[in-house]
């Protein structure tokens, strides 16, 4: 009989472990606390066609999950797009897509802008060159470029999007992580001049609708609402779930428990964030859960404008500017045309921060009203008149931040505890966390279950 095999969380690593284990016969049986698929790329419904909570598109590396929309017959829906990138300070928007945009960026002087220019050529031209990578995870990404690019090119440019992005972590980043974001962002362009970024005709929910379809079609069985409450461990092997007490969860727990305290399984894998893993698992040893909160999160909150007019003419605007209470605004109609959103204009205001910010305890009308008198710094005709609807959404674990020397510090795959599997956005390193990589990671926790159940486990 085809091993049973439980999977926590229906986002793309989820959903990816269950399609790929589906694919080698086995049984899945996928739990997702939320009412949707999708995880951090969830999406809602605007104007006739669904969009993401948070912006997503994807960069040319994104090979992964661009092949997984071929092999799912999406192939057609995969559109390269130009993008345009820009920088918001001193009042004024300053183009950032070209190596001639950097020397004509104001706010430092020429000389320093000259040297941002050769110091990012110069890690882009080390790509070639990964093996000596290693060396840029002992350093942060502040004394790196204190130290190679100078002060202002830390202070002025990458200082306030470090900051947007880490909060009080800014300065304890990795120039590994850096070095990642600046190759794989630059790596999308086309040519010198041009950035091309994916997106997928009719949003990332045709993706997730493809896996549900495909996984459902293989047998695999798909639990939506329902919360894991407690992966049971007996003897050191993981062995069942124990559901939480809402009508959903329940109802998976009476059809999978049967009379019994928890419901079997030969495998589990885990997808969820690392402090929720830590909720539902109580037995691993402390140096495994010293590896699990290594790397700490930041949350994200965002506010989705449905507008009849452009803000500006960039798509993913950064907002260097700190007196502004946001990190970007990301104008996803100057990226896909308005015409798919009946002509509608749709704009993130996006923020990273701690969960114990104000700005992320705020209600969707308070953080409108704080935010607008920022909107019009960037737009001066900006007005509330012309905005027609607005959403809301709150992610606390939206970004892992890593510490230095990371790599030493990575959960295992495979964790203490017998048959359970930890596949969440803390193992993705060094590049950044994306859909892509956790297509990635579902594809590699699906094999190890393989290899373990072919094999023998390969637990010690
Ligand atoms: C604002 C923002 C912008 C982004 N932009 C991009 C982008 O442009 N491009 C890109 O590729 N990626 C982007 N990402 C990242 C991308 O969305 C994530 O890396 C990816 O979706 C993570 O997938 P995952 O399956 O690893 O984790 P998640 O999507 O976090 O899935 C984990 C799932 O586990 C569920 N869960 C947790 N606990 C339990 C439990 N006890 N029982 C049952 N279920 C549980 C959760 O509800 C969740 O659905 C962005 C993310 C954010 C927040």
């Amino acid at each position: 009989m085809a091993q049973h095999i439980a999977i926590i969380g229906g986002g793309f690593a989820g959903l990816t472990a269950a399609y790929e284990l589906g694919k080698q016969g086995y049984q899945t049986f996928l739990f997702e606390r939320a009412p949707e698929l999708g995880g951090l790329a969830g999406t809602f419904p605007i104007e006739g066609t669904r969009l993401e909570r948070g912006y997503h598109h994807w960069f040319t590396s994104d090979t992964h999950i661009v092949a997984q929309m071929e092999e799912l017959g999406l192939g057609d829906r995969v559109q390269w797009i130009e993008s345009k990138t820009g920088w918001f300070e001193n009042g004024k928007i300053w183009n950032m897509v070209t190596p001639l945009d950097v020397l004509r960026l104001g706010t430092i002087p020429f000389i320093d802008r000259l040297r941002l220019g050769m110091t990012v050529a110069y890690l882009t031209y080390l790509q070639s060159n990964k093996n000596n990578l290693a060396k840029y995870e002992k350093i942060t990404a502040v004394q790196w470029w204190k130290k190679y690019g100078g002060r202002n090119a830390w202070d002025k440019v990458w200082s306030p999007l470090f900051r947007g992005k880490f909060g009080a972590e800014a300065e304890n980043i990795p120039m590994e992580w850096h070095w990642y974001k600046i190759v794989l962002r630059i790596g999308s362009r086309r040519g010198m001049t041009k950035e091309a970024l994916g997106y997928p005709r009719g949003s990332f929910q045709v993706l997730i609708d493809a896996l549900e379809a495909a996984i459902k079609k293989q047998g695999g069985k798909i639990y939506l609402g329902a919360t894991v409450q407690r992966v049971v461990v007996e003897n050191g092997v993981a062995c069942g779930l124990q559901f939480a007490d809402d009508a959903a969860s329940q109802a998976a727990q009476r059809e999978l428990a049967g009379g019994e305290s928890y419901a079997r399984f030969d495998r589990i894998i885990c997808t969820a964030p690392s402090f929720a893993t830590l909720k539902i698992v109580s037995e691993f040893p402390a140096d495994y859960i010293a590896k699990m909160k290594a790397a700490k999160y930041m949350a994200a909150v965002l506010l989705i404008l449905k507008m009849k007019k452009p803000v500006s003419p960039i798509y993913w605007l950064n907002i260097a500017d700190r007196t502004i209470p946001f990190v970007a605004t990301i104008e996803h109609t100057n990226f896909i045309s308005p015409d798919v959103y009946n002509g509608k204009r749709v704009m993130y205001v996006s923020n990273y921060l701690d969960p114990s910010s104000p700005y992320f305890q705020m209600s969707r009308d308070e953080l409108f009203n704080a935010y607008l008198p920022h909107l019009q710094k960037i737009n001066s005709n900006f007005s509330p008149d012309g905005v027609e609807e607005v959403w809301h959404f709150k992610e606390a674990a939206a970004q892992p931040i890593v510490p230095l020397n990371y790599s030493k510090q990575i959960p295992d795959y495979r964790t203490p505890l017998r048959n359970l599997y930890l596949a969440n956005t803390t193992q993705i390193y060094p590049e950044d966390r994306g859909t892509n990589y956790s297509v990635r990671l579902g594809q590699i926790i699906a094999k190890l279950v393989d290899e373990d159940a072919r094999n023998g486990d390969g637990w010690k």
